[in-house]
């Protein structure tokens, strides 16, 4: 079973929005799963706002994945590290947003 500490393939981007003058930082961790196209992470920084986590669960995440991503997802509503969340779970069609 998948911990929060294995293995994540990560991906940096910047995005510029020039109509809003506006750079995005983002970081994008796939969770490198054996049973299903794994759990993805999104943290999303701009200039002008505070980072941001997006969670998806995939359409046929396994066991796993979900509830790696319900835990990650609860455990940032706690901390409130982030201003934002948003949570997609493609499996259940259970979808939620914290802080909007
Ligand atoms: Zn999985």
């Amino acid at each position: 079973m998948p911990q929060d500490s294995g293995d994540w393939f990560v991906r940096h981007k910047n995005i510029y929005y020039d109509t809003d003058d506006i750079t995005e930082a983002q970081t994008e961790e796939l969770f490198l799963c054996g049973s299903c196209r794994g759990l993805l992470k999104v943290v999303s920084r701009t200039t002008k706002n505070p980072a941001c986590l997006g969670i998806e669960i995939p359409l046929h995440a396994c066991d796993a994945c979900r509830s790696l991503g319900y835990s990650i997802y609860e455990e940032a509503q706690v901390k409130e590290g982030y201003r934002f969340a948003q949570f997609i779970n493609r499996r259940d069609k259970e979808y939620s947003r914290h802080g909007f």
